[in-house]
C-alpha cells in the first residue's frame, strides 16, 4: 500500500520544481501578499516557503496531509467554477511520501502557532506549540529519499535549481504585488509589473516590450480578457519564453504558444524568438484544470477562438510598434 502511494506521490510531485510549485501555489490561496522561497541542494535537501497567509487552524493540523483533504472545494459542481489554484487536496499529502514535510503555522487572532510533521500521510506527533509570527511556513526535507534511482537522476543534473528560479520567476511578474522572492538569490518587492520584468528578466528584455492593454481585446465579441507583454524586433533570445496566466493560475497551453510563434515568423521574419507574458481571464467554466495531476497543461473550451483574438491582436501590435 504505502508502496502504491509512493508511486502515485512521484507521479504529482516529479520533482522539486513540482513540490516548489504546489506549495507556493497553497500560500497565494491562502491570501499571501508575500512569500519567501529557500532551497538547498536543487531542493532535494530542503525547501522552506515561507508566506504570510491565513495560516490553518489547529483542529486541521491532524488531516493536513491525508489525501484528498481540501480545504478548497466543498461539492463537485465547486469544480465547475473552481477559483483557487488547489482543489485536489493531493499535493501536501503526495510530499509526505516522498520526503519529510514539517508545517509551522498560525491563524489570526493567536499568541502561538503549531509545529507538526508528516510522513506517509500521517501527523507524527502532536502539534507543538511554538513562537510564528503570521502565516504559515512549509518545510519538505530530503525529498525523494525512499526513490533511489529518482534521487539519483536529480543529484546528478544542476536543473531543478534553474527550473525553480525560472518559476518564481513567473510567479513574481504576474503578482506583482505578492513579491515573491527567491531569498537565496534576491529579494524582489516591486511595485509595477514592468518593473518586475525589469527585475527579474533584466534590463535587455525590459525595453524591448510592447505592452498590451486589455482594451486592445474587442470587448463586444470576445468571451476573455488579456493583457501582457510581448517582444519587439530587437529582442534577442534563441528559443521562446511564454509566461501564461489562465485566471491568474500559471499553465502551459502549447497550442497557443506554436500559434503566436506563428505570427512571429509572419510579421517580423527577422526578429529572433519570442518573450511572451499574458494574463488571460476566462469564465471559469471555459477551463478544465482537472486533466492532470500536475495541472500545468490546460485544456480550453473554445481554444481555436483564443488563438485567433490572441494571433490578430498579437499582429497588430507587432506591425504598429515596427511601423
Ligand atoms: P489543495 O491545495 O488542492 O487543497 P494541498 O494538498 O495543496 O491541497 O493542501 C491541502 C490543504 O492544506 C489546503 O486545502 C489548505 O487548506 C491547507 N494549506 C496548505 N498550504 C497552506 C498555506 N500555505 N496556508 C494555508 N493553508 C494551507
Ligand atoms: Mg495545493
Amino acid at each position: 500500500d504505502s508502496v502504491v502511494n509512493r508511486i502515485a506521490a512521484g507521479e504529482v510531485i516529479q520533482r522539486p520544481v513540482s513540490a516548489v510549485k504546489e506549495l507556493v501555489e497553497n500560500s497565494l490561496d491562502a491570501g499571501s501578499t508575500s512569500v519567501n522561497v529557500a532551497v538547498k541542494d536543487g531542493g532535494l535537501k530542503l525547501i522552506q516557503v515561507s508566506d504570510d497567509g491565513h495560516g490553518i487552524r489547529y483542529e486541521d493540523l491532524p488531516i493536513l496531509c491525508e489525501r484528498h483533504t481540501t480545504s478548497k472545494l466543498s461539492k463537485y459542481e465547486d469544480l465547475q467554477s473552481i477559483k483557487s489554484m488547489g482543489f485536489r487536496g493531493e499535493a501536501l499529502a503526495s510530499m509526505t511520501y516522498v520526503g519529510h514535510v514539517m508545517v509551522t503555522t498560525i491563524t489570526k487572532g493567536q499568541l502561538h502557532g503549531y509545529r507538526s510533521s508528516y510522513r506517509d500521510g500521517v501527523m507524527e506527533n502532536e502539534p507543538k506549540a511554538c513562537a510564528a509570527v503570521k502565516g504559515t511556513q512549509i518545510m519538505v526535507e530530503n525529498l525523494f529519499y525512499n526513490m533511489i534511482a529518482r534521487r539519483k537522476t536529480l543529484q546528478n543534473s544542476s536543473d531543478d535549481y534553474t527550473k525553480i528560479v525560472d518559476l518564481l520567476s513567473r510567479f513574481a511578474i504576474h503578482h506583482t504585488n505578492h513579491g515573491a522572492s527567491r531569498s537565496d538569490v534576491h529579494s524582489i518587492a516591486t511595485s509595477s509589473r514592468m518593473d518586475s520584468i525589469r527585475t527579474v528578466y533584466g534590463v535587455s528584455v525590459a525595453r524591448n516590450l510592447i505592452k498590451i492593454e486589455a482594451s486592445d481585446i474587442d470587448h463586444s465579441t470576445s468571451l476573455f480578457e488579456m493583457d501582457g507583454f510581448i517582444s519587439n524586433s530587437n529582442y534577442v533570445a534563441k528559443k521562446t519564453t511564454m509566461v501564461l496566466f489562465i485566471n491568474d493560475r500559471l499553465v502551459e497551453c502549447s497550442a497557443l504558444k506554436r500559434a503566436i510563434e506563428i505570427v512571429y515568423a509572419a510579421t517580423l521574419p527577422k526578429a529572433s524568438k519570442p518573450f511572451i507574458y499574458m494574463s488571460i481571464v476566462l469564465p471559469p467554466e471555459h477551463v478544465d484544470v482537472n486533466v492532470h495531476p500536475t495541472k500545468r497543461e490546460v485544456s480550453l473550451l473554445n481554444l481555436e477562438v483564443i488563438i485567433e483574438k490572441v494571433q490578430s491582436v498579437v499582429e497588430s501590435k507587432l506591425r504598429e510598434s515596427d511601423e
